[in-house]
C-alpha cells in the first residue's frame, strides 16, 4: 500500500494517480488551486465565467427561482445559500432529502438555512422502500448510503423539470478530492448523470439493479432515485436544459474559512468531534455518514479523519506529521453510537452489521487471526504494522 508523500491519502482509493514526486492528484490539485505548479487557476477568470453562467440562466420573471440549490443543513449547503442569495442576488429554491439517520444539530441548522430567507422543500421518502435498499445496498456493495447519494444527485434535476429551472448549484465537487489526472475539465465544473454514475460514489449499482420482486421493490419505487431523461432535461427553461454547476469549481473552496462565514449566518457546530473523526464540523446532519466513513475504512484502510487530515495538509493548516498523528488517533474508531441507532432502525443486530462489514474488510490492511480479523479492546480493527510504516515513512523516501 503506497500513501501520497505530501498528504496521507493511500493509493487504495478509487481512481487515486500519484505524479513522479509521489504527489496525489488532489495534491496536485491544490497547489493549482494557490497559484501554484503547472497550471495555476485564475480565480478571478472563474468567478467572470459563473457570472456569465447565472446571468444567461438567471429567471426573466421576478417572481421566478433562478437556481435549485441540493441541501443538507450541513455547512456547505450554508454557504451555498450565501454565495447565491447573498452575494449574487439569486432567488433559490431549496431542496432536502431527508437523511438516513437524522441528527437533531442536523435539522436545527436546516432551520436555520431555511431562516436565511430561502423557500425550502424537504422530501420525505418512503420509508419502507428506503429502509430496503439502505440493507440491500450495504449488504451487496458496503454503502448504506447508496439510496441517499443516488436521490441526493438525481432529485434535484427532478425537480428541475417539475419547477421548470435550468440552473441548479451544488457545493464543493471533485476539486477537493482527486483531479486533474483522470476527471476531466467539465467533471470538475457540471455534474450530470454521468458524473453521478463514475464519480459520484454509487459504486456501480444503478437504480434499475435494485428492482426485485423477493424485495419488494418495483421499477415504480425507483423511478425518484434515477434521472430524468435528456429529453425532458433538454426542455426546461425553454429548451436551455439543466446545467449543474459546482461552486467549488468557481471560487477557491476553503472550508475553514467558510466556517467563519456560515457561524456569522447562524449555524453551529457541534459540541465535540463526531465519532469518526476530529473536526466537529463535518457529517453532523446525518449519524449514517459515519457508518458509510467506517466502511470506507474497513475497505481502504482509511476514513474521514484521513478525509480532514489530507485538506488541512493541502489548505496548509497542519504539516504531514501532524497529519499521520490524527489520522492514527482517529481513523477507524469504531462508531458505536451510530452502529446502535442504525441496527435499531433497521432491525439487524450488531453481530450482522459487522459481519456485513467484515466481508468487505481488507486482509491485506488488517490483522486476521484464526480466519478472523483481530480487534482491539474498543472494538476498532487492527492496521497491520508495515502499513501503519508506510503512512509514517512515505514523504521521506520522496524527499
Ligand atoms: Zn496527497
Amino acid at each position: 500500500m503506497k500513501f501520497c508523500a505530501n498528504c496521507v491519502m493511500p493509493d487504495t482509493r478509487p481512481d487515486l494517480e500519484f505524479d513522479e514526486r509521489g504527489y496525489c492528484d488532489a495534491c496536485c490539485m491544490a497547489e493549482r488551486k494557490f497559484g501554484r505548479g503547472t497550471e495555476p487557476i485564475d480565480w478571478d477568470a472563474r468567478r467572470r465565467q459563473f457570472e456569465e453562467i447565472i446571468d444567461r440562466y438567471r429567471s426573466p420573471q421576478a417572481t421566478g427561482y433562478d437556481c435549485i440549490i441540493p441541501v443538507s443543513g450541513g455547512k456547505d449547503s450554508t454557504y451555498q445559500v450565501h454565495v447565491a442569495k447573498n452575494e449574487y442576488d439569486l432567488r433559490p429554491l431549496c431542496l432536502c432529502f431527508e437523511p438516513t439517520l437524522r441528527t437533531e444539530i442536523g435539522l436545527k441548522n436546516l432551520e436555520n438555512l431555511n431562516r436565511m430567507g430561502v423557500d425550502l422543500i424537504q422530501v420525505r421518502r418512503n420509508p419502507i422502500v428506503y429502509e430496503k435498499l439502505v440493507l440491500e445496498c450495504f449488504r451487496r456493495v458496503g454503502d448504506m448510503e447508496w439510496p441517499n447519494h443516488a436521490a441526493i444527485w438525481s432529485l434535484p434535476y427532478r425537480f428541475a423539470v417539475a419547477f421548470d429551472i435550468p440552473l441548479i448549484l451544488w457545493g464543493e465537487g471533485r476539486m477537493e478530492y482527486a483531479g486533474n489526472f483522470f476527471t476531466d475539465e467539465k467533471h470538475l465544473r457540471e455534474m450530470d448523470e454521468v458524473w453521478a454514475t463514475d464519480y459520484g460514489v454509487l459504486n456501480g449499482l444503478r437504480p434499475e439493479d435494485l428492482v426485485d420482486e423477493a424485495l419488494g421493490i418495483t421499477e415504480a419505487d425507483m423511478e425518484m432515485y434515477k434521472f430524468p431523461s435528456p429529453e425532458q432535461l433538454g426542455r426546461v427553461g425553454g429548451n436551455k436544459g439543466v446545467l449543474g454547476i459546482f461552486l467549488g469549481y468557481f471560487f477557491n473552496w476553503d472550508v475553514r474559512q467558510q466556517l467563519a462565514v456560515v457561524e456569522e449566518l447562524g449555524w453551529s457546530r457541534r459540541l465535540g468531534r463526531v465519532e469518526v473523526t476530529y473536526s466537529d464540523f463535518e457529517n453532523l446532519d446525518c449519524l449514517s455518514m459515519n457508518l458509510h466513513d467506517y466502511v470506507k475504512y474497513c475497505k481502504y484502510g482509511y476514513g474521514r479523519a484521513t478525509d480532514d487530515a489530507c485538506r488541512d495538509v493541502r489548505h496548509g493548516y497542519i504539516d504531514r506529521d501532524q497529519a499521520i498523528r490524527l489520522a492514527e488517533r482517529y481513523d477507524g474508531i469504531y462508531p458505536k453510537e451510530a452502529v446502535e441507532l442504525f441496527c435499531d432502525k433497521l432491525k439487524i443486530s450488531a453481530e450482522e452489521f459487522d459481519a456485513i462489514c467484515d466481508s468487505f474488510t481488507n486482509p491485506a490492511i488488517f490483522e486476521m487471526r484464526d480466519g478472523r480479523f483481530v480487534r482491539d479492546i474498543d472494538r476498532g480493527l487492527v492496521m497491520k504494522r508495515g502499513v501503519v510504516e508506510s503512512r509514517r515513512t512515505a514523504g521521506q523516501v520522496a524527499a
